[in-house]
């Protein structure tokens, strides 16, 4: 297992041989100590992206050229799927199932798509005349795309792999080169990337890894070498890094928090609709920045709704992340745990009410919350307003459609919604007028990476996926070239 930072094609330690402890969820035990890279480190990173992006090869290849070493990455990835999905669930405490079928099969999948994506870019050309120093010119303007520079990615611990190469695909696709900064709580399989990128050919430099705690993000983002970040976090560090970014006018994009709510109508399928709004809150324990955190049931059929979600949530597998039966693991840390349970505890002590029988089978090591559903919480209460990022699923009824949009757009954050409902007009009403920046209807999270993914509000700005992140690590670039009008010659 490494564990050292991976500058300009080599691991290395962080200067002063700096480390710190990454927990295991699953065992609350250390299972490694990591290099911690430092403001001298974040330098020597940036200095190595920086020289390939200005005097290597990767941004000059043509996207063919960049796309096969691309999909040699996928493949290095698929080869090592098992061992990277038991990574991932160790250093996350995710079901390992869900890492192996779900996060590292996503991994590989992000670097082909945009690798294709890239390949497949076309870019403008347009015919236009003017008069110049007296001569009737013709022009021709060439709008091409030229690669940004240097790109700092910064990612959170839910879904390392899946959320990093997700940012890495389109960076490099473009002909960027990156530092990547995965967070200090699951650095693991982002540090692997070192090795599999050094097996597919990558050119040194393209691709550095900076792991670090306390002081590697804000260093990397408001270094002058870095020419764009991409920012997956939390809202009050988004904010941080936008106001960090404009101190040298860098271009960002963040992908923030989210309080997405669940509308269930009473014509819905009710059975489907409890399997999936269980889905949607409980999988990764609640730790998704799409969690369906939020239940909005039409008040008539509420009654006979909730008895079959909390039969589904009764039916979750908890146990041992690296056990494949298992659905529902441990929480990322004991902090995060305790910061969870405030949010239970609190609502608890202003009249909430827990639905259901609390599952008591948990492990007794790792850092194990159950499943909780709160119901007669107060719409002004932190547990309905607040990203919980756990497995808390808030209950709240409507009447009618007005009134389950207006409750839908009650907060601040923006990023997705569900609606369960039998009526295509409904789906399409009520969806138009939720301000989040992604609907799904019926189902949750399905994903065509061409779409834009990303939040409205406080989740987020910009939209990464498809031809959405091609633009955001790429420079519109103006050639206009002129030629006479008559032939001079002739
Ligand atoms: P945080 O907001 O705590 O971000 C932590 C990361 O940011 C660390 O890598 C840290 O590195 C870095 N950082 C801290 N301060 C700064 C700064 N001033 N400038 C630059 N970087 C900085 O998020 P978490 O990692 O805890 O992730 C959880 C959050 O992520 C949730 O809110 C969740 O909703 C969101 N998320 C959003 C997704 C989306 O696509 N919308 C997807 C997944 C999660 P260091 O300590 O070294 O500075």
């Amino acid at each position: 297992m490494e564990t050292r930072l991976f500058i300009n094609g080599r691991y290395e330690e962080a200067h002063g041989g700096r480390r710190f402890a990454d927990i295991e969820p699953g065992t609350e035990a250390a299972l490694a100590e990591i290099a911690d890279a430092g403001a001298d480190d974040i330098d020597r990173a940036v200095a190595a992206a920086r020289a390939a992006a200005d005097h290597g090869p990767w941004p000059r290849m043509s996207a063919e050229a960049r796309g096969k070493i691309l999909n040699r990455l996928a493949d290095e990835i698929e080869k090592r799927a098992r061992d990277l999905g038991l990574l991932e669930a160790r250093d996350v405490g995710k079901p390992v199932s869900e890492c192996v079928n779900h996060d590292i099969a996503r991994a590989a999948r992000n670097i082909r798509f945009f690798a294709a994506q890239a390949e497949t870019w076309t870019q403008e050309a347009s015919f236009g005349a003017a008069k110049f120093l007296g001569a009737d010119l013709r022009l021709v303007n060439v709008t091409a795309r030229a690669p940004l520079g240097v790109g700092a990615i910064i990612i959170p611990w839910n879904s390392p792999l899946m959320l990093g190469t997700w940012n890495l695909g389109p960076c490099l696709a473009a002909g960027n080169c990156c530092v990547l900064k995965p967070s200090e709580l699951a650095p693991l399989t982002s540090i692997a990337l070192g090795e599999i990128a050094n097996a597919a050919g990558l050119p040194a430099g393209v691709l550095n890894i900076v792991p670090g705690q306390g002081a590697a993000g804000a260093a990397l983002v408001g270094h002058p070498g870095v020419d764009g970040v991409a920012f997956t976090g939390g809202v009050a560090t988004g904010r941080r890094v936008m106001a960090a970014a404009a101190e040298s006018l860098k271009r960002v994009t963040l992908e923030l928090g989210g309080k997405s709510p669940n509308l269930v109508f009473a014509d819905a399928g009710l059975k489907r609709a409890a399997a999936g709004v269980a889905r949607s809150i409980f999988r990764s324990q609640g730790q998704s920045c799409v969690a369906g955190s939020r239940l909005l049931v039409e008040r008539k059929i509420a009654g006979d709704f909730i008895p079959l979600l909390l039969d589904e949530i009764g039916r979750l597998k908890i146990g041992d992340p690296l056990d494949d039966q298992t659905e529902y693991g441990p929480l990322i840390s004991a902090a995060h745990r305790e910061r969870v349970d405030g949010f239970v505890r609190e609502a608890r002590a202003a009249g909430a009410e827990i639905l259901g029988e609390p599952r008591r089978d948990l492990p007794e090591r790792g850092f194990y919350y159950p499943p909780v559903v709160l119901d007669r919480v107060a719409p002004d209460s932190h547990a309905v307003c607040e990203e919980i990022f756990g497995p808390v699923l808030t209950v709240e009824r409507f009447d009618g459609e007005d009134e389950a949009i207006a409750m839908a757009n009650a907060g601040r954050y923006g990023l997705a919604a569900y609606l369960w409902t039998g009526s295509a007009e409904r789906a399409l009403r009520v969806g138009e007028r939720i301000k989040t920046g992604m609907v799904w209807v019926n189902s949750f999270f399905l994903r065509d990476l061409r779409t834009p993914f990303g939040g409205a509000r406080q989740s987020g700005l910009g939209r990464q996926g498809g031809r959405y992140s091609l633009e955001f690590w790429t420079e519109p670039k103006l050639i206009c070239m002129t030629y006479p009008e008559d032939d001079a010659n002739g």
